[in-house]
């Protein structure tokens, strides 16, 4: 039986594994995190039996207790505590931003299995993660649907028979798009994902490319290969996750239409494969697959970031936390679409990059980003 703690419960991935785990009687939840969402928690608390609660915001926290008539964990220190208390075996971690990292950190120290869904974690802490998962024993299981399938090309092969990694990025609603349109580009417009429905941050973030940016440096964390042997192609069909080229020319692919529920429950039974009743590719019709390269000149995040991940340190911190600080500003209409890019790579030239030697090094850079993006979207605004 595994126990499992949810980090981020109530988001597209929460929810999404809470109906995996339903379906599978050796899986149970033990705990549920969240930030503020009440009926979420509540609902989920219900459904599950879970004994362990959080929820980040106080005063959401103190409603869900009064709720529930039992206590629920709050405050900035809340998702440790509920680790601590949780008798987990698995975290699955599907806060969205930094702000999952150190969790990710706090469950591999304790030897735990980390499901990683929290891509940020990787991005802004990358070698303390690693560091914590050396010296805890527990497992990074990617529940990201490309390095999922890049675990599963990769198998036990020999890694000098490895010559990169391969991988695909849907391209987002804006594929083919100039810069005079991506300027044009609305809330609503950004929102609209072509393959995949997901939390508003990484739709954002997929429309700029930022995503596919982030996900090259969680590649460069979990597979420990140099940035020039991780490659992207867009490929609009989503239905090639990820792939594994060989020295010998030959490509490992995964395949299937995109659904997360594959991802998350790969992350959540491995090493066993459980059923998941995912829509199957269907041979008896014809469909095409089509691949071309990504647009670094129009899509300058995920240039920003792979320059990011190559200049290391805090720098993968630094472009994170303004990207998280920007996406947010455009979510609200504060800012648009292109001032992403330009506030990620204004962060990037003024804030130094430091060694990435602890925490504090991680929450320093984060902290001095924030503080940058949010300056200069004021004087915009002003
Ligand atoms: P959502 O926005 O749908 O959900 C985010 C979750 O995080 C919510 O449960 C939210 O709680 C919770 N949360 C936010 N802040 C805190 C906090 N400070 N403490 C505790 N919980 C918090 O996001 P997604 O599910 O789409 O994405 C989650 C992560 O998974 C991201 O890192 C994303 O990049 C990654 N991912 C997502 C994919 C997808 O298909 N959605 C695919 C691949 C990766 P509340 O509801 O109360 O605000
Ligand atoms: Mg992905």
């Amino acid at each position: 039986m595994k126990r499992i703690a949810i980090l981020g419960a109530t988001g597209s991935i929460g929810t999404q594994a809470l109906d995996v785990i339903a379906a599978h009687d050796d899986l149970q939840v033990v705990a549920l995190a969240a930030g503020s969402d009440v009926e979420g928690l509540v609902a989920a608390a219900r459904a599950t039996g879970a004994e362990v609660l959080a929820l980040a915001d106080p005063a959401a926290a103190e409603r869900a207790a009064v709720e529930l008539g039992r206590p629920v964990l709050s405050g900035p220190r809340a998702l440790v505590e509920l680790i601590d208390a949780a008798g987990a075996t698995v975290v699955l971690n599907a806060v969205v931003g930094a702000a999952g990292l150190e969790a990710s950190l706090d469950t591999l120290e304790r030897g735990l299995d980390l499901a990683l869904a929290n891509k940020e974690s990787l991005v802004a802490g990358g070698e303390l993660v690693l560091a914590a998962a050396r010296r805890g024993g527990g497992a990074i299981l990617p529940v990201d649907s490309e390095h999922s399938a890049l675990q599963q090309c990769l198998g036990e092969l020999p890694r000098e028979q490895l010559s990169s990694l391969v991988i695909t990025a849907s391209g987002g609603p804006f594929r083919g798009r100039t810069r005079a349109e991506l300027a044009e580009i609305t809330v609503a417009q950004a929102l609209a994902h072509p393959t995949w429905a997901m939390g508003a941050k990484i739709t954002v973030d997929s429309a700029t490319l930022m995503n596919k940016g982030l996900e090259v440096i969680e590649a460069h964390m979990l597979f420990g290969l140099p940035y020039d042997q991780i490659e992207v192609v867009v490929h609009p069909q989503s239905i090639v996750h990820g792939m594994a080229r060989l020295r010998d020319g030959a490509l490992i692919a995964h395949l299937g239409h995109p659904d997360m529920r594959v991802p998350i429950s790969f992350a959540l039974t491995y090493p066993e494969r459980a059923a998941v009743p995912a829509r199957p590719l269907e041979w008896r019709e014809a469909f095409s697959l089509d691949f071309e390269p990504p647009d670094l000149e129009t899509f300058g995040c995920l240039r920003l970031a792979i320059a990011a991940g190559e200049a290391g340190g805090t720098a993968p911190a630094v472009l994170n936390a303004a990207n998280e600080v920007a996406v947010a500003a455009f979510l609200t209409g504060e800012i648009g679409f292109l001032e992403i890019e330009a506030l990620v790579d204004d962060a990037l030239q003024h804030v130094p990059v430091q060694p990435l030697d602890d925490l504090a090094a991680v929450l320093a850079a984060d902290g001095a980003a924030r503080t940058r993006v949010a300056a200069r979207i004021a004087e915009v605004g002003a």
